[in-house]
């Protein structure tokens, strides 16, 4: 029986593969458990599929699952997650920034104190740099606006679930949900487990700025409308302001003292054009939001597994129209 599942999300990590094999192993064996580790294969470029696939030949408990094509981190989490057999199941990041000898604290934890979820958060991040701290902290300051201050703190994606976490996440019609955010919203009974994050073992960083943005900006759509309210706010602040423009305007016609007046005119079109705009484009967001979930095309697809999956993952799909 497996009772832990180690999901790794990798996209063109060959650099960490052997440093990670050789830390996360006597880890895991070291537990007294049985367990798989499955490594998702976000698509990469270089060898890491196929070392992966060297190192299955003498780790049995290894296993591969490859997504046809990039399609990010919270994807291929979403891949392992929902094919695991572990009654808990781990997601930890391939680069070794968290250290494995975490996931046994992790798994006392949970075990002891009867917990579905255990978070891992990271006390100490001195090792990241300013930046990356910088803008970390800036997002989970705004997601606990958002999300509520259940949310913790710097916990990322290194945590431990039970079964029926994963259960009723893979129930979700959410295409690629945000975990970090989704699954304190659940209300499972959780705890947490403090460690330093390393340094990254080798390699270079999956997260860009771009994607660093992407990711705030999906935490942010899907956890509130509060931008769609920004329309009615600056239409509101708008109207109150032409109000007092009129009073004005009227006074100087009865004044007789009209002037040409083209700069003020000029300035207010550009200003109400962009704001109309931006308003447009935020309502855009959230309409595209609905197309694609409309659309219901999975997320990813999952070119093989090593594992022999019992019955085939189908994704949340609609009950097709009876034909008459
Ligand atoms: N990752 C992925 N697909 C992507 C980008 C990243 O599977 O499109 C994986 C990556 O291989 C790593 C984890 O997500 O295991 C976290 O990425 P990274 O360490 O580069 O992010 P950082 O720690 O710099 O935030
Ligand atoms: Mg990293």
């Amino acid at each position: 029986m497996t009772a832990l599942s180690v999901v790794i999300p990798m996209y063109n990590e060959e650099a960490v593969i052997p440093a990670l094999v050789a830390r996360l192993r006597p880890v895991l064996d070291s537990l007294d458990v049985g367990y798989e580790v499955i490594a998702v294969d976000d698509g990469s470029a270089d060898a890491t599929a196929s070392l992966v696939e060297q190192h299955r030949a003498e780790w049995p408990e290894l296993r591969l699952i490859r997504l046809r094509r990039n399609s990010g981190h919270q994807a291929a989490l979403t891949a392992g997650l929902h094919r695991s057999f572990g009654e808990w199941v781990v997601s930890i990041d391939a680069d070794l920034q968290d250290p494995p000898e975490t996931i046994r604290e992790m798994l006392r934890v949970a075990v002891e104190q009867n917990l579905d979820v255990v978070y891992g958060v990271r006390g100490d991040r001195t090792t990241d740099t300013v930046f990356k701290r910088n803008t970390a902290g800036l997002y989970y300051r705004l997601m606990r606006r958002i999300v509520g201050p259940d949310l913790p703190s710097q916990a990322g994606d290194f945590r431990l679930v039970s079964r029926a976490v994963v259960d009723v996440l893979r129930r979700m019609p959410e295409r690629v949900p945000v975990y970090r955010l989704l699954i304190p919203s659940l209300g499972f009974s959780s705890g947490a487990v403090a460690y330093t994050r390393e340094r990254r073992a080798a390699g270079e960083t999956k997260y860009p700025l771009r994607k660093m943005v992407a990711l705030a900006w999906d935490s942010t759509a899907d956890f509130t409308a509060a931008p769609l309210r920004l329309a009615t706010w600056l239409g509101m602040a708008a109207f109150a302001a032409s109000l007092v423009a009129m009073v004005f305007g009227l006074v100087v016609w009865a004044n007789g003292t009209v002037i040409p007046g083209w700069t003020s005119l000029f300035l207010a079109v550009l200003l109400f054009a962009a704001v109309q705009l931006i308003c447009l484009g935020l309502l855009g967001e959230y309409v595209a939001r609905i197309y694609r979930t409309l659309q219901s095309r999975p997320a990813f697809h999952i070119g093989s597994d090593s594992a022999e999956t019992p019955a085939p993952i189908v994704p949340a799909q609609r009950t097709p129209a009876t034909t008459p």
